[in-house]
């Protein structure tokens, strides 16, 4: 069986950063399920599909051509990371990523990928339903006040113009959708370990995990 490590946790709880640093220091694909969700809702949008044109979705998903990079994703030969990360996309993922098609067909690739290489991989139901056997799982939280003014900070060191009260309240709003909704809502695996990074650095939570790890 492969060496799997599954993240999971809301918005802004420190999975990708964290993710990465591990994915370096253990030789391991990342593979960022979220930002696949965000790239369906990019072109989703461009295409002008509802998340309700359920048809149209399955034909989008199924003609973009999905890998990553390390951090970055490249849709269709295209580095798309810039443009998934912006508030228009985070305001509507939630209510792309609920519907069942969408969710069919990612997690199918994710799984494809669990299975043919060592992965780590960050999401909402990666311990819960995509790498259910994966040898280690994490589920990391931290207070909404806190994961909004990460995301602030993130924003702005790029320069993108963002108020504070607005990314908390996206923030809320798709902890909500994300862990109310039917299919594979976001939950803590039940052999996951919890780690609360709300007063942690990164730097904390890596050893932390490393040194679980080892
Ligand atoms: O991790 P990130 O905040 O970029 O995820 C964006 C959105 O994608 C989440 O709010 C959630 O709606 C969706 N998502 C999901 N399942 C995953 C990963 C992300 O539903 N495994």
């Amino acid at each position: 069986m492969n060496f799997n490590i599954a993240i999971d946790g809301p918005a802004g709880s420190g999975k990708s950063t964290i993710a990465n640093l591990l994915a370096n220091k253990y030789d391991l694909m990342y593979i960022n399920t979220g930002a696949m969700y965000r790239a369906v809702t990019l072109f989703a949008k461009e295409n002008n599909i509802r998340p309700e044109d359920t048809e149209k979705l399955s034909k989008l998903i199924n003609d973009l051509q999905m890998h990553f990079e390390k951090e970055k994703l490249i849709v269709n030969g295209e580095y798309v990371n810039d443009r998934i990360t912006m508030p228009e996309i985070s305001n509507s993922v939630s209510d792309y990523a609920k519907v069942q098609v969408v969710r069919e067909l990612l997690v199918k690739a994710q799984k494809k990928l669990g299975k043919e290489y060592n992965v780590i991989m960050d999401g909402r139901d990666i311990g819960t339903n995509v790498l259910t056997d994966a040898k280690y799982k994490f589920f990391l939280t931290a207070n909404p006040e806190e994961r909004a003014k990460r995301r602030y900070l993130e924003l702005t060191s790029k320069g993108i113009e963002v108020n504070y009260e607005d990314i908390l309240n996206d923030i809320i709003k798709r902890d909500l959708i994300d862990s109310t909704r039917e299919i594979s809502p976001l939950k803590k695996a039940d052999d996951a370990i919890e780690i609360d990074t709300s007063k942690l650095n990164i730097d904390d939570v890596v050893n932390y995990i490393c040194e679980y790890i080892e």
